[in-house]
């Protein structure tokens, strides 16, 4: 069963989760991939990369993902945050980190990081389980 991946990026930080996802667009093809509402339709058009697209965020995605870690239906996460704005579902972003911590899940903030989950997924195999 293909590894479960979560994709998010807040306004900001879209331009720089798409560039990151067309360079890994190889890699991320072996997954099941999730994203919040507006990531998702940019990941879409750009890489062509199929996704199951939740809620925007500030309307309950970043909830959704949250519920979705705590089912232990997501292996990792993607959530590149833009330190220099504040949203206003600040309490939901919080609540998604949180559950990422407490489950263990596999969690990016930045393109290093995500590289860094990447490739450990990867190497777990992105097809085995
Ligand atoms: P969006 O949500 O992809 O719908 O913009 C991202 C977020 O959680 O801020």
């Amino acid at each position: 069963m293909p590894k479960r991946l979560a994709l998010v990026a807040h306004d900001a930080k879209k331009d720089a989760l798409v560039t990151w996802a067309r360079a890994k667009r190889r890699d991320l093809q072996g997954f099941d991939l999730y994203a919040t509402g507006t990531t998702g339709g940019r990941l879409m058009d750009d890489t062509g990369l199929p996704i199951t697209r939740l809620l925007s965020g500030p309307l309950g995605g970043d909830a959704q993902l949250g519920a979705m870690i705590a089912e232990g239906a997501l292996d990792g996460l993607v959530f590149f945050i833009d330190p220099m704005t504040a949203v206003p579902h600040d309490v939901d972003v919080k609540s998604l980190l949180r559950l990422a911590i407490l489950y263990d899940t596999p969690l990016a903030v930045n393109e290093t990081s995500a590289n860094a989950v990447l490739f450990a997924l990867c190497a777990e195999g992105a097809d085995a389980d």
